[in-house]
């Protein structure tokens, strides 16, 4: 493309973007040199021409922003333009009529209210801003004098309007967001709610027990629904007087209404003794009992209280599994025998009834694993984020604690190097007396479940004066059940998570699954503690002495300082740098110069106290940090540091070794103030004890 063409394409380009801004500027200037100030009568084809204009440059911004719109472009720019033209045009229109003194001003200030709510902040304050400089600029120009009191009057106007605009259109979003905001809440609350009565979610609570009883509830009556349906159902088709359920107790010899429909105020609650009347043919024979033309005051049927005045009779019976589970009973006051269909008709009904208690048991059966599940994926995500030991002790006892209800619970782990078991945490009755304990590998439940990586006791039964928990002597007491789990890592046990409780049978096969899926989650998050700590040790430890490193020290220096600094206490730095180690080395070999390390190490290690803290800084250069220890007191722990090793010998093959020390002491706040200088003044002490003969102790504040 030629120059001259592209210049050309650039101008076009440049006017189609901004040939709305330059009809603004045009309308600006006219306004300013007051070629509206005419009366109305003559306004002349020109005037209309312009008003034409501006009419076509407006559609034309006015496309361009729909167009930009459904692009979903951000597009505040293009309605700022459209704003502006619009407030030049009501500035000429006013002008028109009149000017400032024209009756139609109010217009204006409804105009900039309108564009102001309509517009973003930013550019709503822009708006009002130049509406009121190109006020300022008509009242200057203006050739008829007008009060300055009635242009601030306008001026305020103006700014009051727009302000005010934008004042409630915010408000107004804010109360929309807001009111959107809670009926989103409400709504998501709702289908929540709905989810928890359909039971398609379940929320386990804190408590087993409860979750539980609550379920069996729930089922219980989901049951009973079903049933008095069908019995309802069979009642109108049949045309039944009564229509009963009767199921056997446990023992089979009792009889247990357990659903009835009926239009007799007769009815016997029960229980029944089995196997009596006509209802006992169909419950204890497993017959089909028909009776036709029953005679008045017939008492074979015994859930009526008294004689009754039925005349049709029959009974079913319900079997579960080819076991007899009780009989359904129906019968009628008119004189019309049940036939065959009426017979098939029962018996499927016999047939439903079953299976509506099976359903039921697959429900609660479902609604148990899926308890458990949300249960152990939670434990997971816990155990999961548990990097200490500790940690996950707490996460493991709480989701056991959710599965079954215990009064006791504690996690061993074993050490197969010392055949040694280590009671780690112990919770509830009698744990106070475990804690810490540890026992040799025995004949213990606990020691046999790692053993065998094996759940004991097999029956999950307890009782003290046979078995043994952990050792003889301190046993558990008082509890009627006991499970433990071996912590399983790679096929092997790494310990036990053993639970307890005072009633029988607490950990039968139904939490028994759970309970093991939760330990070997537990033995995965231990397992993982253990290694984070290892690798911890690992990156804060120097290998060759096993004191600190130099970036652990740096940061442990680091915080002793802030806690110096806050609590007002002193804390002295120690530098220690072996005399003539390089000789050592050299003679002797670098394998007996480790071993003069490890003993300086060993020697720090020895003589600080519990709260100082040893770090090898490198080469053959220690530090010792000693908290709440002014320069006197590091001193005297330097020299006898120095002392020490004076008097440490190491044989070697070259005959024996002595090797001696220097040191330098610097304390906090009496030295140095931060960590840079504290090192710097502590190396200074240490170079003036090398200055003055080696083998001994130089201090800054000394
Ligand atoms: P000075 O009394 O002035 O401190 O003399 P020096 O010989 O100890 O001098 P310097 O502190 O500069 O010597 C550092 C020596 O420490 C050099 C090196 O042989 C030795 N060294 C550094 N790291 C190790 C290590 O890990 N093992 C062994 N055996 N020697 C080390
Ligand atoms: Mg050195
Ligand atoms: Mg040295």
């Amino acid at each position: 493309m030629t120059k001259p063409v592209q210049t050309v394409l650039m101008i076009r380009r440049g006017v189609r973007a901004s040939y709305g801004y330059i009809a603004i500027l045009a309308f600006v200037l006219l306004n300013l040199l007051g070629v509206f100030r005419i009366p109305l009568e003559q306004v002349g084809p020109e005037h209309l021409l312009v008003a034409a204009g501006w009419l076509v440059v407006f559609g034309m911004r006015f496309r361009a922003r729909l167009r930009t719109r459904q692009r979903q472009v951000k597009s505040g720019w293009s309605r700022f333009e459209l704003c502006l033209l619009l407030l030049v045009f009501m500035h000429t229109g006013l002008q028109l009529l009149g000017g400032f003194n024209s009756p139609f001003y109010p217009l204006l200030y409804l105009l900039v209210a309108f564009l102001c709510s309509y517009l973003e902040p930013r550019f709503a304050w822009a708006l009002v801003f130049l509406a009121i400089c190109y006020e300022t600029a008509i009242y200057f120009l203006n050739p008829q004098p007008v009060a300055l009191s009635a242009f601030a009057f306008h001026a305020f106007l103006l700014l009051f309007f727009g302000l005010f605009a934008q004042l409630v259109t915010r408000l107004e979003i804010g109360r929309l967001r807001r009111e959107s905001q809670e009926r989103l809440e409400g709504e998501k609350k709702r289908v929540k709610e709905d989810a928890q009565i359909f039971r398609l979610v379940v929320t386990p609570s804190e408590s087993a027990v409860y979750d539980e009883e609550r379920l069996c509830r729930s089922s219980i009556e989901q049951v009973h629904h079903s049933l008095y349906f069908n019995l309802a159902l069979l009642k109108r088709v049949m045309k039944l007087h009564s229509c009963v359920v009767l199921m056997h107790d446990e023992s089979g010899e009792q009889l247990h209404l357990v659903e009835v429909v009926s239009d007799s105020d007769e009815i016997s609650e029960g229980p029944f003794r089995a196997g009596e009347g006509a209802i006992g043919g169909a419950e204890k024979r497993g017959q089909i009992i028909n009776l036709e033309h029953v005679h008045d005051g017939y008492n074979g049927i015994g859930y009526y209280r008294a004689p009754s005045a039925i005349r049709a009779f029959l009974a079913v019976p319900i079997k579960e599994n080819g076991n007899l589970r009780g009989a359904l009973c129906a019968d009628r006051i008119e004189d019309i025998p049940f036939d065959v269909d009426d017979q098939e008709i029962l018996l499927s009904a016999a047939e439903q009834i079953v299976r509506i208690g099976e359903n039921e048991r697959v429900f609660v059966q479902l609604e148990r694993s899926k308890r458990e599940q949300t249960i152990l994926y939670q434990a997971s995500k816990a155990l999961g984020a548990a990097l200490n030991e500790d940690a996950v002790f707490d996460a493991g006892l709480k989701a056991a604690a959710e599965i079954v209800p215990y009064e006791f619970a504690a996690v061993t782990l074993y050490d197969s190097q010392s055949h040694r078991h280590y009671v780690r945490r112990a919770v509830g009755e009698g744990a106070q007396a475990l804690a810490n304990l540890s026992f040799r590998d025995n004949t213990s439940l606990t020691a046999m479940a790692v053993k065998n990586c094996h759940f004991l006791p097999y029956r999950g039964e307890f009782d003290g004066s046979q078995q043994i928990v952990y050792t003889k002597k301190a046993n558990l007491t008082g509890m009627g059940s006991l499970l433990i789990l071996p912590l399983i890592v790679r096929e092997k046990a790494m310990g036990t998570f053993a639970l307890a409780a005072r009633r029988r049978n607490a950990f039968t096969n139904s939490v028994r699954p759970a309970l093991q899926a939760l330990a070997n989650q537990l033995a995965i998050a231990l397992s993982n503690a253990a290694l984070v700590a290892r690798l911890e040790r690992l990156a804060t430890t120097d290998g060759l002495t096993g004191c600190r490193n130099k970036h652990a020290f740096h940061e442990e220096l680091e915080s002793k300082l802030r806690a110096a600094e806050r609590f007002k206490r002193k804390l002295s730095l120690v530098i220690a740098d072996l005399d003539h180690f390089k000789n050592v080395n050299d003679t002797y070999g670098h394998a007996i110069g480790d071993v003069v390390l490890r003993e300086l190490g060993r020697i720090l290690q020895k003589m600080k106290r519990e709260t100082d803290s040893v770090a090898r800084f490198g080469g053959e250069e220690f530090c010792l940090l000693c908290e709440e220890t002014d320069s006197k007191g590091a001193y005297q722990l330097a020299e006898r540091v120095r002392e020490e090793l004076t008097k440490t010998i190491f044989q070697t093959e070259l005959g024996n070794l002595n090797v001696t020390c220097s040191l330098g002491v610097a304390t906090y706040p009496h030295d140095a103030r931060d960590r840079q200088s504290l090192f710097a003044a502590a190396d200074r002490a240490l170079y003036i004890a090398k200055q003055r003969g080696r083998n001994c102790v130089c201090s800054v504040g000394m």
